[in-house]
């Protein structure tokens, strides 16, 4: 006898009735750019379709992204100027504090999510304070472009309890230092917001595919790179040993970074905590990756969009970050 599971495949109806992994808007997460260092929107160019937003036109692009009925918007912040500490990162009239007030305000349902990191915020670029700068004592053991661990977490903390007091749902430290998580949950605690979940980027990789980021978030580091802290591509072990990290210090949601070549990781993850929220980050590169095959018409984008936000769910991730969000949106709604 031949077995044939071609039978359910034989019409969309009976192929729709057994489809395993559903795609849905409310698992898609927006990220928006916010600047103080414009007054206009400021497309980016390796991003088609993204831009920074001035603080007062944030509303309007998040107001697109409640109606198309996404999950929620993770911001980034760019400053109008940058220090050695990353200051402007805690200012309570800071880019992503003003921001933050204004999307709770106007629309007080859709969750808005931060981002926590020193990147945006520093002059030399690098997610925390360097080694001997910022009036720092200088530590011989150390290199000189070193992200200082522990002296970094205290300044991500800050950086956390400003975004709860201006309103933010949820917290989402990127910087991969570690005791990050148990840094900001205990400010947050103290600080009343006991009640605030965090979003940890658990297993971010030092990754080739942040570039159109970096234009996005004028973050690059001016020298030096971020593999002293962000994880080796080579690594999954570890990987699920930093997310078991941060679930011990009290992370409440898990991410994997970048989606697409860490696949493996995300399911490795999914069957480690099979009960905690994982996210994934489908990041700049993969997005511009898409675009630019899709503009020149060597894939079709709806559809390779759609089978690439399916695949990161299907392997595990409950949440999707992905620029695509608006786009799979609507074409989820067509569907
Ligand atoms: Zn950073």
């Amino acid at each position: 006898m031949i077995t044939r599971p071609r039978r359910l495949r034989s019409s969309a109806a009976l192929r729709r009735l057994v489809r395993e992994t559903r795609l849905d808007p409310g698992r898609l997460i927006y990220p928006l750019f916010v600047t103080d260092a414009a007054t206009e929107a400021r497309p980016i160019a390796s991003m088609p379709g993204i831009s920074q937003w001035p603080v007062r036109d944030v509303v309007r692009e998040a107001r697109d992204a409640a109606s198309l009925g996404l999950g929620a918007v993770l911001l980034f912040g760019i400053p109008a100027a940058k220090d050695a500490a990353g200051s402007g990162s805690y200012d309570s009239e800071g880019v992503v504090q003003r921001a933050v007030r204004e999307l709770k305000g106007a629309l007080p349902d859709l969750v808005v999510i931060t981002d926590v990191c020193l990147c945006e915020y520093t002059d030399h670029g690098h997610c925390g304070l360097l080694n001997g700068s910022a009036g720092l004592a200088q530590n011989a053991h150390l290199p000189d472009d070193y992200v200082l661990n522990d002296e970094s977490v205290a300044v991500l903390a800050r950086i956390a309890v400003s975004h709860a007091e201006a309103g933010a749902d949820i917290v989402a430290p990127s910087a991969m230092l570690d005791g990050m998580v148990a840094g900001i949950r205990k400010a947050l605690d103290g600080a009343c917001f006991s009640n605030l979940p965090i979003l940890s980027y658990s297993a971010k990789y030092a990754s080739a595919l942040y570039g159109p980021f970096r234009d996005a978030a004028q973050g690059a580091p001016k020298q030096g790179d971020r593999q002293s802290h962000q994880m080796d591509v080579a690594n999954a072990r570890e990987a699920v040993r930093e997310s078991a990290i941060d679930v011990d210090e009290g992370a409440d949601l898990l991410m994997v970074k970048p989606a697409l070549p860490y696949l493996d990781i995300v399911r490795a993850t999914r069957e480690r905590f099979p009960d905690v929220v994982l996210a994934a980050y489908n990041v700049s590169g993969e997005y511009a990756m898409v675009k630019a095959a899709a503009e020149r018409g060597w894939v079709e984008e709806r559809r390779a969009v759609l089978e690439i936000l399916t695949g990161i769910h299907r392997a595990g991730a409950d949440l999707i970050i992905t620029y695509h969000a608006k786009d799979a949106a609507r074409w989820l709604r067509e569907r």
